[in-house]
């Protein structure tokens, strides 16, 4: 059996990002960036209004007296008709709007009083007051954003603002999932006597696409040799990572290990020394010969539902994140060390993912911490992380917490 560390550092170690890939800039939220972006334009394109108001043009003055101009007429944004403006004269602007030429300041409505088509303001006035110079954001050429930028709101809104329609971002992973069972079924029926309702689908399938994976194929099968053979051929064909889920111990009725035997899957790690999931299995599959070397990742979730998800986001969701070229501190789950603010029996020699919930600045352990049990883990909003050194968790202990953000 392999440590926790050790069976982390293998996995990520073999995962690289994918291809980029062009998409629209509207479609590209929590996609991370291929490409250096250069804007290739002024930001803003011309000088224009901060304000609404009156475009003049002034001596600097922090007069008493009152200067009256002349409204010699109006510019308003999306405009441009190529007014001048002389000393003693106004042009009514709106925010955004073109300053016309010659104006150097806008007197803003709040400070002036217009009547009769004169413009009365007294006040300090500097020139360049109330205006956006051009290029003042962004000049032309310059590196706005670097390969590696994971795109938020802002990012879309920025890239939109430079005039970009599209954007080079690393691809997104396809994804196939197979869970296997003879006892399940799909919820939405009256249960049949010795089956149990499907969860890790349906759970399994939101946490992959959630971590940005491209669902390609979800479905279940019986326990039974053939039918896992021909869906692992089946999936494995056209996805970066097949993840199977039940049936990976040793059991007569255990097949998917079986598979990958048979199919002499690459093993990266079987079984680690945690608790939950010390079954898990991760490895690669090339379904032809590629001339890039590129493998599909297989993984083997344990169908304990809580021990499902936990490894989930333990060993699958930074693999996903990975592919996507999330990287350094951002493709696994946000990390943060606090004091633990109850103790619990610890299983000697294996780590331990435990359910908790933040509190009071620490962390609680839940109860339920069997990896059968759901309803902990849908209480919990961190994983607590114990590594298989630790024998007992005393009040001063500062555990390394995994944040729970969906
Ligand atoms: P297995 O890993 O196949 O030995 O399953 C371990 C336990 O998890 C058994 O009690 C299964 O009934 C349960 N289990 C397996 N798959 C699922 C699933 N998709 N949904 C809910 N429970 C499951
Ligand atoms: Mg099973």
């Amino acid at each position: 059996m392999i440590s926790v560390e050790q069976a982390k550092k293998k996995l990520f170690k073999s995962i690289k990002q994918l291809e980029p890939a062009e998409v629209k800039v509207i479609d590209s939220l929590g996609c991370v960036l291929a490409e250096d972006i250069y804007s290739p334009i002024d930001l803003p394109p011309f000088d224009n209004s901060a304000m609404d108001g009156y475009a003049v043009k002034v001596e600097s003055s922090k007069g008493q007296k009152v200067e009256r101009f002349r409204v010699i007429g109006e510019m308003s944004a999306g405009i441009a008709n190529g007014m001048r403006v002389r000393k003693g004269e106004a042009v009514k602007i709106n925010t955004g709007a073109m300053i016309p030429m010659g104006a150097n300041a806008v007197l803003i409505n709040e400070d002036v009083m217009e009547r009769n088509g004169i413009v009365y303001f007294r006040g300090s006035i500097e020139k360049g007051s109330n205006i956006r110079r051009k290029a003042s954001e962004i000049s032309k050429g310059k590196l706005v954003f670097k390969r590696g930028t994971a795109i938020t709101p802002s990012v879309i809104g920025s890239l939109s603002a430079m005039g970009f329609l599209k954007v080079r971002v690393y691809r997104k992973p396809k994804v196939s999932l197979i869970v296997t069972g003879k006892e399940l079924q799909k919820p939405g029926a009256r249960i049949k006597p010795g089956k149990i309702y499907d969860s890790n689908l349906p759970a399994l399938s939101v946490l992959i696409k959630a971590a940005g994976g491209d669902l390609k194929i979800a479905k279940r099968i019986n326990d039974n040799f053939q039918a896992t053979k021909g869906a692992f051929l089946t999936a494995v064909v056209g996805s970066d990572i097949v993840i199977f889920c039940g049936g990976i111990s040793r059991g007569d009725r255990d097949y998917v290990i079986k598979v990958f035997r048979d199919l002499k899957v690459e093993k990266i790690f079987y079984r680690i020394k945690q608790k939950p999931g010390k079954p898990l299995f991760a490895g690669s599959f090339c379904p032809f010969p590629r001339p890039d070397g590129k493998r599909t990742v297989i993984f083997g979730l344990p169908g304990n539902p809580a021990a499902a998800i936990i490894c989930f986001y333990e060993y699958i969701y930074p693999v996903l994140r990975r592919m996507q070229g999330f990287e350094g501190m951002q493709f696994q789950l946000p990390t943060a060390n606090l004091p633990v603010a109850n103790s619990v029996k610890l299983s000697k020699g294996r780590a331990s993912f435990l359910k908790g919930k933040l509190y009071n600045g620490g962390v609680k352990i839940l109860d339920g911490q069997e990896s059968s049990n759901l309803t902990s883990l849908a209480e919990a909003d961190c994983i607590v992380y114990i590594p298989e050194t630790v024998r007992r968790i005393t009040k001063a202990y500062k555990a390394e917490v995994h944040l729970l953000t969906e």
